[in-house]
């Protein structure tokens, strides 16, 4: 690797433009935004319409206030194309969002969002310290999943040589990482922990191992578990940010000499910040709901997507954008499970499909090691408690488990229980999910 901090001509020319001169490129670039999407997306024009707002109306940056918001339910029900702005022909690829089949969010890239895609995750991975001719290892998941193949392209263009490895598989990651020399890893900051865990059972030390700066995203983690990686691998650990309704990684990402909170390509996503109960937008600094309007996107305009992440706007360091504070929760029930988003909503669904087990239900999430467990447990509706054998009992629990993996996409361990032996909250709203991983400090 090269010098680790930009040097002097590397950076785009707008991250380190005045905050004028990004607020005006903001501002041609949102009005063409919101009329593409009013004139291509019947969606959008509807809900303009719905407003009484028109593309016209925006004015200042701040008018964006006016709009209408767009939340992943109404997205769910555009499935899978209803939100596409340019027609099939003009689209290279899709991608959908984690944790869900069949009624998941499916995206679109036209070559020319492909083209800002992979800029914006090259500039990422050199904000986190990669230089063209350094050896990455990306081991994010290929697929659906915008991750492996945003990484991959980001790399490439930034003049890298990708290893494309994709998850899974521990052994050989580690054996790749030594063989090859790699400098830079993409990956979960979970799965991280258990390549560290690998290498140390073959008595690989840190200083031996060659990665230098790792680059972590997906899921939230802390300041702790930063410290925890870097010591680990002997790395740098960057954090990314990204969602697959904005684009996928690279929305945002940190920069190795401030590891501050991720950076917001302010140029291409515009952020704002808001109340989750009113919606109303809140001042830089406050704690809300992160909310982003794409300014240059053809096959899939989002005009201001609720996010549900919490968090909060602060102000530029490193370069001229803006950065976010590490996302602290979110304002729905989602959970994401190594990685993997899943909504307690989609464990229910396949409980209930099965008319011997009642809906009284709880998932138990924990952490052994650096991996997340889930525990699905559930109960015998009263009827069948007597009259299904232990063997049968069995294959409804490895029925359950088999809907789980293949729908929700996540490993369970599901436990049938008695009739009742659930408890029941007398008051107030059942209390279905018991989350005991630590908090990511
Ligand atoms: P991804 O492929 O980035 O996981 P998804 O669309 O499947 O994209 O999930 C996006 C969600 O993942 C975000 O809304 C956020 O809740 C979470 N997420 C992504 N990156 C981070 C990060 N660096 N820190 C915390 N949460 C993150």
């Amino acid at each position: 690797m090269t010098a680790k901090y930009p040097q002097p001509g590397e950076l785009d020319a707008i991250e380190s433009a005045s905050r004028d001169e990004i607020s005006a490129l903001q501002l041609e670039r949102l009005k063409w935004s919101l009329q593409h999407a009013y004139n291509n997306v019947p969606f959008h024009k509807k809900a303009f319409d719905d407003k009484g707002v028109h593309p016209s109306d925006l004015k200042t940056l701040a008018d964006l206030a006016k709009f209408p918001f767009m939340t992943k339910a109404a997205l769910r029900q555009q499935y899978p194309f209803g939100l596409f702005a340019v027609p099939m022909g003009k689209v290279a690829r899709l991608h959908a969002s984690s944790g869900t089949t069949g009624k998941s969010i499916v995206v679109g890239y036209t070559l020319k969002d492909i083209d800002n895609w992979a800029n914006l995750m090259a500039r990422s991975i050199r904000a986190a310290g990669g230089r063209a001719g350094d050896m990455v290892h990306n081991a994010y998941g290929y697929g659906m999943f915008t991750g492996g193949l945003g990484a991959h392209y980001g790399a490439e263009r930034l003049g890298c040589t990708v290893v494309p490895m994709s998850g899974g598989q521990t052994e050989r990651q580690v054996q790749l990482i030594m063989d090859f020399q790699s400098q830079i890893i993409l990956v979960t900051p979970s799965y991280s922990l258990v390549i560290a865990e690998e290498f140390e059972r073959l008595g690989v030390t840190p200083d031996q191992i060659p990665l230098k700066v790792g680059i972590f995203g997906a899921e939230p983690w802390g300041e702790g578990m930063r410290g925890e990686i870097e010591r680990k691998l002997g790395i740098d650990a960057v954090d990314i940010y990204g969602l697959t309704e904005v684009i996928g990684p690279g929305v945002a990402c940190e920069c190795i000499e401030s590891k501050d909170g991720p950076v917001i390509w302010e140029d291409h996503f515009y952020p704002e910040i808001i109340d989750p109960e009113t919606g109303e937008v809140l001042p830089d600094g406050s704690d809300g709901e992160l909310v982003f309007t794409s300014l240059t996107k053809e096959a899939f305009p989002v005009i201001r997507y609720r996010t549900r992440d919490l968090t909060r706007l602060l102000p530029p360091t490193a370069r001229s954008f803006r950065r976010m504070s590490k996302i602290t929760g979110r304002s729905d029930d989602m959970l994401i499970v190594r990685g993997v988003n899943v909504f307690p909503s989609q464990i229910e669904e396949q409980i209930l499909r099965d008319k011997r087990l009642s809906g009284n239900y709880q998932i138990l999430l924990n952490r052994e090691g650096h991996l997340d467990n889930v525990e699905v447990r559930c109960e015998l509706q009263r009827e069948f408690a007597d009259k299904l054998s232990p063997a049968e009992v069995a294959s409804v629990s490895e029925a359950l488990q088999q809907h789980i993996k293949t729908i929700v996409g996540i490993t369970t361990k599901v436990s049938v229980l008695a009739p009742e032996a659930i408890p029941r909250t007398l008051v107030g709203k059942a209390r279905r999910v018991i989350d005991e991983r630590p908090k990511q400090l």
